[in-house]
């Protein structure tokens, strides 16, 4: 019998940042070393994730970090298949919403747990990540 081909979807979910490029390195830095960061306005304290310049409420463009993980709570998550029914047990995924202290929500994969046992509510942590090629991302793990 021939054997079915398998399909490799695995895809890093790509963050776009509304940042100078030269900046984003304090938010790759910080999660290498186990803290997650964003900016905070330092005129009406709003805090905006991914990283932003430009305060999206009061449009001033003068922002502090701030340390707001690596600790989360699941909100929700999706269990993605994207491989034929034959294959899904071994190559399916879960893309989850995370929230930090502050309310604020993060998407990123969940790895670590089996699908039957992810809950919302249970309690996560981010982590550093890079690609084959070499590039930054980060994941929910459980805590
Ligand atoms: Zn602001």
């Amino acid at each position: 019998m021939a054997e079915m081909p398998v399909l490799h979807s695995r895809r890093s979910l790509t963050l776009r940042f509304d940042i100078p490029i030269s900046k984003t390195h304090e938010f790759w830095n910080a999660l290498k070393e186990g803290r997650f960061v964003t900016t905070k306005c330092s005129k009406c304290g709003n805090v905006s994730f991914p990283p932003q310049a430009d305060c999206p409420k009061c449009m001033k463009n003068e922002f502090v970090w701030v340390n707001v993980g690596p600790e989360a709570t699941l909100l929700t998550f999706t269990q993605v298949q994207v491989a034929p029914a034959s294959f899904t047990s071994n190559d399916s995924y879960i893309i989850a919403i995370g929230e930090f202290p502050g309310s604020l929500k993060v998407l990123a994969w969940l790895e670590g747990v089996e699908p039957k046992k992810v809950k919302p509510g249970m309690k996560l942590r981010v982590e550093a990540r890079a690609s084959k090629e070499g590039n930054p991302y980060y994941v929910f793990l459980p805590n």
